[in-house]
């Protein structure tokens, strides 16, 4: 096994995740990363905040370089390298190398680390100058550039999820005027609407123009340059366009591998995050996974996961033992001052699902209410009638409101009751909480309705 050659397939969280693994367990292992970019081990989640100015130097968003990768970790990484076609019946990779050359390596174990895309419609005037989505590192470098030469006035983003929030706030920070178009009735609709409606708030407070239930239509450019967006309601004049509208598996070089792909055109792994494939693994955002509430595949696409998963990947490809049990749907993020979050189920899943369940919501304070930073929060839970199990929740509020989800995100994945949340032994002091945490406050007010 220490001899066997490993190819791993994509650069960033969960390729280099896997890739160090195995050089940590085996010093002499050969292992050979291929990325179609510049860049390795990028923190992608940082790009709004490079985007938005306040983070200077793009470097700090690398967390080692591919140099590094060679010269300290002696792993074999070829940038400007893009595999087009996997052969697992020779076990041979096809790569377009940084040449613009068709060569082919051989592998033992391959690693497809592939990662996702942001989604474009194909719609009429589109391919244009001045539309981004943003993914990989080298993408967001794209944004700023264009952002410090073309200086846009006015930008248009598409997409009210957390990228495209992040991003409007971004904008907005670069003293662009913001609009938002978004085609469900509130944005962040990964919230029920009663919490999306806080976020929406919270960008308009910030000076962004919400079109709400309207949807993307068509692009309007001057010489091949952007100019406006088209709705199925209007027509905003843009000199700047992102792309927030979800994101779609790499998946393909899988699939045309016989490779077998799962939920949302995702490749399919075990908990190993083994293919249906031999001597093939994948991880990350170009696989599914499975919902822990539901015990159904699940797709997502996030740091946290990747990171896991390529580490569980690089484990057991270097004789340990480890697997990834699926997610809960815990999710994190901050527009302006507001701090967003959501775990478990939302109405529209339980809905869906027929689950017998009660909700409740209430509002209070981040802090000791004299104590100075204290702000508000909102917190809505979910649970099931007659068991009385959790089955999600949903904050939004001032700072030190977010991360509280992880209490409930830990309650949900042991499969608590919302009386077991409620009996926590959870701190306090003034400048923390109020004497009952808010996520127990809400398991209080809930527990009545069970
Ligand atoms: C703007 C933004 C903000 C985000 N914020 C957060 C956050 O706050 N929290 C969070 O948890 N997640 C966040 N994410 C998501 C997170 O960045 C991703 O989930 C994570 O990067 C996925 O890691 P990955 O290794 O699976 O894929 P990627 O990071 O996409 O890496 C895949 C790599 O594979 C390379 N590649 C693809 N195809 C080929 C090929 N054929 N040949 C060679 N190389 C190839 C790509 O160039 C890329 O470098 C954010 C993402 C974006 C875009």
């Amino acid at each position: 096994m220490a001899k066997e050659r490993i190819v791993v397939i994509g650069g960033d969280a969960a390729g280099m995740s896997a890739a160090s693994k195995i050089r940590r367990v085996e010093p002499n292992r050969d292992i050979l990363v291929l990325e179609r970019t510049d860049y390795t081990s990028y923190s992608a989640c940082g790009m709004p905040y490079y985007i938005g100015g306040m983070i200077d130097e793009v470097d700090s968003l690398i967390a080692r370089s591919p140099e590094v990768f060679r010269d300290k970790f002696a792993i074999d990484v070829r940038t400007r390298h893009e595999v087009v076609a996997i052969d697992p019946n020779i076990q041979r990779v096809t790569i377009l190398n940084d040449q613009q050359k068709a060569v082919s390596e051989p592998y033992d174990q391959l690693l497809i680390a592939t990662g996702a895309r942001p989604y474009c419609p194909d719609l009429p005037g589109g391919g244009v100058e001045g539309v981004f989505g943003l993914s990989t590192l080298a993408s967001g470098i794209r944004v700023q550039k264009f952002i410090k030469q073309e200086q846009p006035l006015k930008a248009v983003v598409v997409g009210g999820g957390y990228i495209g929030l992040e991003m409007a706030e971004a904008l907005v920070r670069q003293n662009i005027e913001v609009s938002l178009v978004q085609r469900g009735h509130e944005v962040m609709d990964t919230l029920d609407p009663d919490m999306g409606e806080l976020v929406s708030q919270a960008l308009r407070d910030i000076g962004v123009k919400l079109y709400l239930s309207e949807e993307l239509k068509a692009f309007e450019s001057t010489n091949g340059r952007v100019k406006a967006i088209i709705t199925d309601q209007r027509t905003l004049p843009s000199d700047l366009v992102i792309l927030g509208m979800g994101v779609r598996p790499n998946s393909e070089l899988a699939e045309a591998a016989g490779i077998e792909l799962g939920v949302y055109n995702a490749i399919k792994v075990d908990e190993r995050m083994r293919t249906g494939t031999e001597n093939i693994w994948a991880a990350g955002d170009c696989v599914a996974t499975v919902h822990r509430v539901t015990g159904q595949p699940f797709y997502v696409a996030l740091g946290t996961v990747a990171n896991k998963q390529g580490l569980v990947a690089g484990t057991n490809l270097s004789g340990g033992s480890m697997t990834f049990p699926g997610v809960v749907g815990t999710a994190v993020s901050k527009i302006c001052k507001v701090e967003v979050a959501r775990t478990g189920l939302q109405e529209k899943e339980l809905l869906e699902l027929d689950f017998d369940y009660a909700a409740e919501t209430i509002k209070t304070k981040t802090r000791a209410g004299y104590y100075p930073g204290a702000g508000t929060i909102t917190v809505k839970m979910t649970a099931e009638k007659g068991s009385g199990r959790l089955l999600g929740a949903q904050i939004v509020g001032m700072e030190g409101a977010a991360k509280r989800i992880d209490i409930v995100a830990t309650a949900v994945t042991a499969g608590m009751t919302v009386a077991n949340l409620v009996d926590l032994d959870l701190s306090y002091a003034p400048p923390f909480s109020p004497v009952w945490d808010p996520v127990q406050t809400a398991a209080r007010q809930l527990l009545k309705k069970l």
